[in-house]
């Protein structure tokens, strides 16, 4: 088996980044342990600076670069919490970063990104119009484009997230995590099972638009209709030229699972009113196949919790008790 991120990569990661990022708490869900009879742990990563685990592997990724190439900077075409991941972590290595956008991106998405520090090409009317721009700038003015997943500094650096979650449970049964193109996945799949071989890895995804739980399925890399859901940071591809996270996952992953945007809001509102925590869609999907019982755990059990970077008004509209049918909403707009 040829996994193209080692151990050793991840530990080297975990001491290149650790002045930077935050280690996060990993706490008690105490309700939820009661109702499920096993303990369950929460590794409360959406705390982390900018919001998502993003951070660990955009910072891994810069502060790998070297002082050439660090000189030219960043490029990225993500909107959501790698640009701004890659913004802050740009600034922090005194370097440029520029995030390429469509113009259909909403304006406090591009607002927050320059807030980090990052530099807004605004260019065309599709993710792919916005990449046309990141080769460009890569081609054109030598800059270093950081991909969001499918690198291998990206998934050293997710992958100190297994190391820590290990670290304060070491004799976890299984590991829930939310799973999308799989850098975080992938790392924290070759740290956990370095680690602690018995530990189950249990990717969680949600059903509409499920990308890997698709290529899984499918033996090689495919593309799945794009459709809006809660757990939007789990939308897009895996990208069908995949070089690394798909066989990693493939490899080393146990088992994966899918929840509904009904599950995904239920479980929104458990980490609000149960456990104070605010979460984004995509943060919940673990607490979702918890609490719905699509994955019954035989012991010890860590949901990792990635993200927290929600628009609130939508949020407020969950805790009502609203289940938003989101693909509905956009079809009425
Ligand atoms: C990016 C992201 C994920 C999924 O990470 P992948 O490496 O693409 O699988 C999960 N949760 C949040 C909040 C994210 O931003």
């Amino acid at each position: 088996m040829l996994l193209s991120v080692a151990f050793t990569q991840i530990l080297a990661a975990r001491r290149r980044i650790g002045a930077h990022v935050l280690r996060t708490p990993q706490r008690d869900a105490v309700s939820l342990s009661e109702k499920l009879g096993v303990p369950v742990r929460l590794k409360c990563e959406h705390h982390q600076t900018t919001g998502s685990f993003k951070l660990r592997g955009a910072t891994n990724a810069v502060l790998s670069l070297c002082e050439g190439e660090r000189a030219a900077g960043v490029v990225a075409a993500s909107t959501g919490n790698h640009g701004r991941a890659l913004a802050h972590a740009a600034r922090i290595a005194g370097c440029r970063a520029v995030i390429c956008v469509s113009k259909l991106v909403p304006a406090n998405k591009v607002a927050a990104i320059k807030a980090l520090g990052g530099e807004v090409h605004i260019v065309g009317t599709s993710q792919d119009d916005a990449q046309v721009e990141v080769d460009r700038l890569v081609r054109e003015e030598g800059m270093s484009m950081v991909p969001p997943f499918d690198a291998v500094n990206v998934i050293a650096g997710q992958g100190t997230l297994g190391v820590e979650m290990l670290e304060d449970a070491p004799d976890a049964s299984a590991v829930l995590v939310p799973l999308s193109g799989g850098g975080l996945m992938a790392g924290i799949a070759r740290a956990v099972k370095t680690i602690n071989p018995a530990t189950q890895l249990v990717g969680v995804t949600m059903e509409k638009g499920a990308a890997m739980h698709q290529s899984l399925a499918a033996k090689v890399p495919v593309s799945v209709t794009e459709l809006p859901t809660l757990a939007d940071s789990l939308g897009g591809g895996i990208g069908l030229s995949n070089q690394h996270s798909f066989a990693m996952v493939r490899d080393l992953v146990d088992q994966t699972i899918l929840v509904s945007e009904a599950e995904i809001a239920n479980a929104m509102r458990y980490a609000y009113f149960e456990e104070g925590e605010v979460l984004e869609g995509a943060a919940a999907v673990p607490l979702a196949a918890l609490i719905s019982g699509r994955f019954a755990p035989k012991g010890e059990v860590i949901a990792l919790l990635t993200g927290k970077n929600i628009d609130m008004a939508l949020h407020q509209r969950i805790m009502a008790g609203e289940d938003p049918d989101l693909e509905a909403e956009a079809a009425d707009a």
